[in-house]
């Protein structure tokens, strides 16, 4: 069932303890694009990018069948860019630079071809940006997720207070929810969440796993332990993707399916951390896919007797 995605398209620059890279693809739409790819069609991209972002890159995009009507190309400034280092534990990172380039002055538009789609995914952006699509959409889709960052806390809180109220999913990591909500304990974070509009909240833990709470009911979903993780970049994105992905192809938004959805979502982003940028998400399988899914199956399934 039809799906749009909104975020940034960029080139970042990673420094990990087991490597560094000056410029690869990134961006929240990029990551949720891709891996949302796996699981519904048409993928409906609105973004924007500069005059040096390669046709290479773009193709990556197009050989996932990712509908890119919606994706601006400015002839005159730099696509958005993004720096950052992690710390030796891979669960914390520092911004080293935003650099917003065309990001600054976008003005999302809405192609014809994407009016009446059935789930939104507000990806990483500036929250007026976020909302003008909202409400450039003649008709509320069914699920409107949203994911944000301190980055947007620390310049625009009141703007996104008011997205955020729009919509109905919220997916954020734990010291994102701390800092949104100046609660440390996470259900207290969630519920103020909540008290804010959405229906759900998803907090992303890392290498720890996922809540995701509706009303009184919370689900954990843990983390996969892996051999190798070289880079957590775009990880949050691809569990967005992962998780609407999943909402998408099935059209259920039942708390129990948002569970798989969590559980979908991790999957992805399992993936993802394995190798530099977004490369280990292309070329999956839904055979891979499942595989791993299953492996999150296993490794929270316990007997009492
Ligand atoms: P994640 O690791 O899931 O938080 O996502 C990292 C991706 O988000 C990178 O590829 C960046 O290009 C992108 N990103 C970082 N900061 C921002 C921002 N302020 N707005 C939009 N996208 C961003």
């Amino acid at each position: 069932m039809s799906l749009v995605v909104v975020g940034s398209m960029a080139y970042d620059a990673i420094e990990t303890p087991f490597g560094k890279t000056e410029r690869v693809l990134g961006g929240a739409a990029t990551y949720i694009a891709l891996a949302s790819s796996y699981f519904t069609h048409p993928v409906q991209t609105i973004s924007v990018v500069g005059y040096d972002f390669a046709e290479s890159d773009i193709q990556i995009m197009r050989d996932h069948e990712i509908n890119l009507e919606g994706v601006q190309i400015k002839t005159d400034e730099k696509s958005f860019f993004w720096s950052g280092k992690y710390h030796n534990d891979m669960n914390s990172r520092d911004t080293l630079v935003t650099e917003l380039n065309v990001l600054g002055t976008f003005d999302p538009i809405v192609p014809a071809s994407y009016q009446g789609c059935e789930y939104l995914l507000l990806g990483n952006l500036s929250p007026d940006v976020q909302r003008l699509v909202i409400e450039r959409l003649d008709k509320r889709p069914k699920l409107i997720a949203m994911d944000t960052m301190n980055f947007w806390m620390d310049i625009a809180l009141d703007s996104l207070h008011q997205t955020i109220a729009m919509v109905d999913v919220l997916i954020i990591n734990d010291e994102e929810a701390r800092q949104l909500t100046g609660e440390y304990s996470l259900k207290r974070a969630a519920k103020k969440i909540m008290s804010m509009g959405p229906k759900f909240a998803v907090i992303k833990k890392g290498e720890h796993g996922a809540l995701l709470f509706h009303q009184d009911e919370v689900f954990s979903a843990p983390g996969l332990p892996l051999e190798e993780v070289f880079d957590p970049t775009g990880a949050g994105d691809t569990f967005a993707g992962g998780f609407i992905g999943h909402v998408a192809k099935t059209g259920d938004v039942s708390f129990d399916n948002l569970k798989r959805a969590v559980v979908y979502g991790s999957a992805l982003a399992s993936f993802c951390v394995e190798k530099f940028g977004p490369e280990r998400l292309l070329g999956l399988s839904p055979e891979v896919i499942e595989t791993r899914v299953n492996q999150f199956v296993r490794l929270a399934n316990f007997d009492l007797t």
